[in-house]
Protein backbone atom coordinates (compact mmCIF):
# COMPACT_ATOMS: atom_id res chain seq x y z
CA UNK A 1 0.00 0.00 0.00
CA UNK A 2 0.87 3.85 -0.34
CA UNK A 3 2.09 6.09 2.17
CA UNK A 4 -1.03 8.63 2.91
CA UNK A 5 -2.52 9.94 6.02
CA UNK A 6 -3.19 7.94 8.85
CA UNK A 7 -0.56 5.37 8.07
CA UNK A 8 2.19 3.61 10.13
CA UNK A 9 4.86 4.07 8.54
CA UNK A 10 8.19 2.24 8.61
CA UNK A 11 11.55 3.73 7.49
CA UNK A 12 15.15 3.18 7.57
CA UNK A 13 16.92 6.88 6.90
CA UNK A 14 20.33 8.00 6.87
CA UNK A 15 20.70 11.93 7.59
CA UNK A 16 23.47 13.90 6.68
CA UNK A 17 24.32 17.93 6.19
CA UNK A 18 25.67 20.29 3.39
CA UNK A 19 29.26 19.70 4.90
CA UNK A 20 28.35 15.46 4.28
CA UNK A 21 28.61 14.70 7.60
CA UNK A 22 26.60 11.98 9.05
CA UNK A 23 23.85 12.92 11.83
CA UNK A 24 22.06 10.19 12.23
CA UNK A 25 20.73 7.09 10.81
CA UNK A 26 19.29 4.08 11.70
CA UNK A 27 20.33 1.65 9.59
CA UNK A 28 22.46 -0.08 11.88
CA UNK A 29 19.09 -0.16 14.54
CA UNK A 30 15.51 -0.21 14.10
CA UNK A 31 13.77 1.55 11.46
CA UNK A 32 11.70 4.90 12.60
CA UNK A 33 8.13 3.99 12.87
CA UNK A 34 5.83 7.26 12.28
CA UNK A 35 2.24 8.07 11.92
CA UNK A 36 1.71 9.76 8.38
CA UNK A 37 0.26 13.00 8.20
CA UNK A 38 0.27 14.23 12.04
CA UNK A 39 3.83 16.27 12.30
CA UNK A 40 5.70 13.08 13.84
CA UNK A 41 7.97 14.38 11.86
CA UNK A 42 9.55 17.19 9.75
CA UNK A 43 7.44 18.77 6.93
CA UNK A 44 10.02 18.16 3.87
CA UNK A 45 10.12 14.53 5.00
CA UNK A 46 6.30 13.75 4.99
CA UNK A 47 5.57 15.86 1.49
CA UNK A 48 8.64 13.42 0.48
CA UNK A 49 7.53 10.32 1.51
CA UNK A 50 3.81 10.79 0.78
CA UNK A 51 2.28 7.83 -2.19
CA UNK A 52 5.60 6.19 -1.73
CA UNK A 53 5.42 2.55 -1.14
CA UNK A 54 7.18 -0.63 0.72
CA UNK A 55 10.84 -1.56 -0.94
CA UNK A 56 11.23 2.76 -2.36
CA UNK A 57 14.51 4.13 -2.14
CA UNK A 58 15.27 8.00 -2.57
CA UNK A 59 17.39 10.78 -1.81
CA UNK A 60 15.84 13.96 -0.65
CA UNK A 61 17.14 17.30 0.59
CA UNK A 62 15.56 19.63 2.14
CA UNK A 63 15.68 22.73 2.52
CA UNK A 64 15.65 24.60 6.43
CA UNK A 65 12.19 26.35 6.15
CA UNK A 66 10.74 22.20 5.97
CA UNK A 67 13.28 20.73 8.68
CA UNK A 68 13.78 22.81 11.42
CA UNK A 69 12.99 25.94 10.38
CA UNK A 70 15.58 29.16 9.83
CA UNK A 71 17.98 30.55 11.63
CA UNK A 72 16.49 32.92 14.24
CA UNK A 73 18.16 35.57 16.09
CA UNK A 74 15.09 36.51 17.99
CA UNK A 75 15.93 33.26 19.63
CA UNK A 76 19.12 33.95 21.07
CA UNK A 77 18.37 35.67 25.00
CA UNK A 78 20.51 35.94 28.12
CA UNK A 79 18.88 35.07 30.65
CA UNK A 80 19.54 35.29 34.93
CA UNK A 81 21.63 31.94 36.53
CA UNK A 82 18.27 31.62 38.79
CA UNK A 83 16.33 30.48 35.79
CA UNK A 84 18.32 26.74 36.16
CA UNK A 85 17.37 26.43 39.16
CA UNK A 86 18.81 23.44 40.45
CA UNK A 87 21.66 22.55 38.17
CA UNK A 88 24.82 22.76 39.79
CA UNK A 89 27.28 23.67 36.70
CA UNK A 90 26.04 25.67 33.78
CA UNK A 91 28.14 24.93 30.84
CA UNK A 92 28.87 26.03 27.43
CA UNK A 93 26.90 23.42 25.06
CA UNK A 94 24.80 22.04 27.42
CA UNK A 95 21.34 21.51 26.21
CA UNK A 96 17.87 21.31 28.26
CA UNK A 97 14.07 20.36 26.86
CA UNK A 98 12.18 23.82 27.48
CA UNK A 99 8.43 23.74 28.42
CA UNK A 100 8.35 26.68 25.98
CA UNK A 101 5.70 27.37 23.62
CA UNK A 102 7.13 28.68 20.92
CA UNK A 103 10.82 27.55 19.24
CA UNK A 104 11.62 23.60 19.13
CA UNK A 105 11.64 23.10 22.86
CA UNK A 106 15.54 22.74 23.09
CA UNK A 107 17.86 24.84 24.59
CA UNK A 108 20.87 25.17 23.87
CA UNK A 109 23.52 27.15 26.21
CA UNK A 110 25.50 29.71 24.09
CA UNK A 111 27.68 31.50 26.95
CA UNK A 112 27.92 32.31 30.41
CA UNK A 113 29.43 35.04 32.06
CA UNK A 114 28.81 35.31 35.89
CA UNK A 115 24.90 35.59 36.64
CA UNK A 116 23.98 36.33 32.90
CA UNK A 117 23.47 33.24 30.49
CA UNK A 118 23.10 33.30 26.61
CA UNK A 119 20.79 30.73 25.24
CA UNK A 120 19.81 29.85 22.00
CA UNK A 121 16.38 28.15 21.42
CA UNK A 122 16.82 27.91 17.64
CA UNK A 123 16.75 23.79 16.90
CA UNK A 124 20.22 22.44 16.74
CA UNK A 125 19.31 21.59 13.15
CA UNK A 126 17.90 25.38 12.89
CA UNK A 127 19.03 26.72 9.15
CA UNK A 128 20.30 23.91 7.92
CA UNK A 129 19.12 21.97 4.72
CA UNK A 130 19.03 18.41 5.63
CA UNK A 131 19.85 15.25 3.00
CA UNK A 132 17.71 12.13 3.99
CA UNK A 133 18.85 8.59 2.13
CA UNK A 134 15.07 6.53 2.58
CA UNK A 135 13.90 2.97 2.47
CA UNK A 136 10.31 2.16 2.84
CA UNK A 137 10.36 -0.70 5.12
CA UNK A 138 7.12 -1.21 5.88
CA UNK A 139 3.51 0.93 5.53
CA UNK A 140 -0.03 -0.62 6.92
CA UNK A 141 -3.06 1.22 8.28
CA UNK A 142 -3.10 2.90 11.89
CA UNK A 143 -5.48 1.71 14.10
CA UNK A 144 -8.15 3.53 15.65
CA UNK A 145 -6.57 4.18 18.62
CA UNK A 146 -3.20 5.42 17.18
CA UNK A 147 -5.48 8.02 14.44
CA UNK A 148 -6.83 9.78 17.81
CA UNK A 149 -3.62 9.61 19.92
CA UNK A 150 -1.92 11.11 17.05
CA UNK A 151 0.70 8.97 17.36
CA UNK A 152 2.12 4.84 16.71
CA UNK A 153 1.72 2.47 19.09
CA UNK A 154 3.95 -0.84 20.11
CA UNK A 155 7.89 -0.75 19.80
CA UNK A 156 9.11 3.25 21.09
CA UNK A 157 5.33 3.86 22.55
CA UNK A 158 5.22 5.38 26.06
CA UNK A 159 2.57 3.66 27.43
ZN1 LIG B 1 -1.08 6.51 22.34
Amino acid sequence: MQITDNTAVSIHYTLTNDAGEEIDSTTEGEPLVYLHGTGNIILGLEKALYNRSVGDKFNVRIEAADAYGEFSDDMIQVVSRAMFEGIDNVEVGMQFHAAANSGSGVITVLTVDGDDITIDGNHPLAGQALSFAIEIVGVRPATKEESSHGHIHGEGCNH
